[in-house]
C-alpha cells in the first residue's frame, strides 16, 4: 500500500486534512507531529483506529527520525503542514518558528533527497512533496490589488519570514535535485479544531465566558477568509492534478475587517446562546455580547489588508471554495460552543487566553 505521510497532521489544518485524506485516497496515512501545545491527538481521535491510520510523535527538525520513516515507509508523497504558526508568538520568541519553519522544512527536504537519491527514475517521477505555506509571505496591501503567484516575497513578521525562507527551500530543492515539490499559499483559514488562540475561537469562547473580546488597533485590518475543509480539497487538488515545481494562491475571496468578524461572531452567538439568558454575562449586567467589545493595542508591524488571487488554480486545475462564508462561520462558532470538552483538553494548561505578541521583553 502506498503511503502518504502528513506532518503537523495532529494541528488544525493538518488533523481536517488527514480525514479527508483517509477518507478519499486509498493510502495509508502516516502522521509525525512533536505534539507541541497546538497539536493534540484529541483532533485525531475520531481517525486513531483506522486501519489505514498510523501516528509518530517525531520533530521534524531531528533528522534521524525523519529519515527512518522514509526508509520504512518508502512515500509516494510529503504533505508538509508542521509548523509555528502564531504571528503573536513569533513576536514575543522567533527562535522556534525559525527552528521548525525553516530548519524543519531543510531537514524533510534532505531526507526526500537522500530517499529519492537511490531510488529508480519512476519513483523520482511519481513522487511528490507539498509545502502548506501562508499569503502572509507576500507582506501587506492597500486597499486595492490580489496577490498572486508572481507577486514578490516581502514578509513583515518573523512568522512570514520562516514561512518565507522554507518556501524558498522548497523551490530550490526542485530547480537543484529534481525532488518535485509543490508549493500553496492559502489565505487566514477557520472551522472546527483551531487552537484557541488564534481570533476566531478565541472570541467564541471569551464572549460565552463572559470575557473581553480583545480588538488589536482599530480592527480594520483585513483577512480573505477561507472554511478548513476548502482549503483540505484545494491541498488535494493541488497534490494530484498540480504541475511540479508550481505554487498555487489558495483563497475564498471573503474579505473581512478583524471587526466585522467579532461582530458576525456575537451575532451568530445571539442566536444559539443568547446573551440575556447566559450567567456569566449577566453577573456583569450585559446583555448582549457585542458589549464585550475591547480595543486593545496594536501588534508590532501589523499587516494592513490580505486579499489573494486564486485564479491560476481555479483555471488549471478547477478548484474553487465550496462554502460560503457566513453559513461556514456559523458552523464554527457551533461547533467550538458545542464541543467543550475539546476545547478544555487542548488548553490543559498550556494557554490561558492572555495577550502575546507586544514584543515588550526578549526570551
Ligand atoms: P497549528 O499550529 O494548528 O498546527 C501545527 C502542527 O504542527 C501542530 O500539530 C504541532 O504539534 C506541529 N508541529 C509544530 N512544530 C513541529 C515540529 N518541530 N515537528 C513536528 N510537528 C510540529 O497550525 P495550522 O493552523 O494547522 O497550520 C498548518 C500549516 O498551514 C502551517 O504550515 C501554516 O503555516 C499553514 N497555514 C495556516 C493558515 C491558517 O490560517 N491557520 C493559513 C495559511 C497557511
Amino acid at each position: 500500500m502506498d503511503t502518504l505521510i502528513i506532518t503537523g497532521g495532529a494541528g488544525f489544518i493538518g488533523s481536517n486534512f488527514v480525514r479527508l485524506a483517509l477518507a478519499e485516497t486509498g493510502l495509508r496515512v502516516v502522521v509525525l507531529d512533536k505534539l507541541t501545545y497546538a497539536g493534540n491527538l484529541c483532533s485525531l481521535e475520531d481517525v486513531s483506529r483506522h486501519p489505514h491510520f498510523v501516528f509518530l510523535q517525531i520533530d521534524i527538525i531531528d533528522r534521524s527520525a525523519v529519515e527512518q520513516v522514509f526508509r520504512e515507509f518508502q512515500p509516494l508523497a510529503l504533505v508538509n503542514f508542521a509548523a509555528e504558526t502564531h504571528v503573536d508568538r513569533s513576536i514575543d520568541d522567533p527562535r522556534p518558528f525559525v527552528e521548525t519553519n525553516v530548519v524543519g522544512t531543510f531537514v524533510l527536504l534532505e531526507a526526500a533527497r537522500k530517499f529519492l537519491g537511490s531510488r529508480e527514475s519512476s519513483v523520482r517521477a511519481r513522487f511528490r512533496f507539498l509545502h502548506v505555506s501562508t499569503d502572509e509571505v507576500y507582506g501587506t496591501l492597500g486597499e486595492s490589488g490580489f496577490f498572486t503567484e508572481e507577486t514578490p516575497y516581502a514578509p513583515n513578521s518573523p512568522y512570514a519570514a520562516s514561512k518565507a525562507a522554507a518556501d524558498h527551500l522548497v523551490r530550490a530543492y526542485n530547480e537543484t535535485y529534481g525532488v518535485l515539490t509543490l508549493i500553496t499559499n492559502c489565505s487566514n483559514n477557520f472551522g472546527p479544531y483551531q487552537y484557541l488562540e488564534k481570533l476566531i475561537p478565541l472570541m467564541v469562547l471569551n464572549a460565552v465566558d463572559g470575557r473581553k473580546l480583545p480588538i488589536y488597533g482599530d480592527g480594520g485590518n483585513i483577512r480573505d477568509w477561507l472554511f478548513v475543509e476548502d482549503h483540505c480539497s484545494g491541498i488535494l487538488t493541488v497534490l494530484q492534478h498540480g504541475r511540479a515545481g508550481e505554487k498555487y494562491n489558495l483563497g475564498g475571496g471573503n474579505e473581512r475587517t478583524n471587526l466585522q468578524i467579532v461582530d458576525e461572531i456575537c451575532a451568530c452567538l445571539e442566536k444559539i446562546l443568547p446573551a440575556s439568558g447566559n450567567p456569566a454575562m449577566l453577573r456583569q449586567g450585559m446583555l448582549r455580547y457585542e458589549q464585550l467589545k475591547n480595543f486593545v493595542p496594536d501588534r508590532p508591524g501589523h499587516d494592513r489588508r490580505y486579499a489573494l488571487d486564486a485564479s491560476k488554480v481555479r483555471r488549471e486545475l478547477g478548484w474553487v471554495a465550496a462554502h460560503n462564508m457566513d453559513a461556514g462561520l456559523a458552523k464554527t462558532v457551533q461547533w467550538y460552543v458545542e464541543h467543550g470538552d475539546w476545547c478544555r483538553k487542548v488548553q490543559s494548561c498550556k494557554y490561558s487566553r492572555e495577550r502575546l505578541g507586544l514584543a515588550t521583553e526578549s526570551s
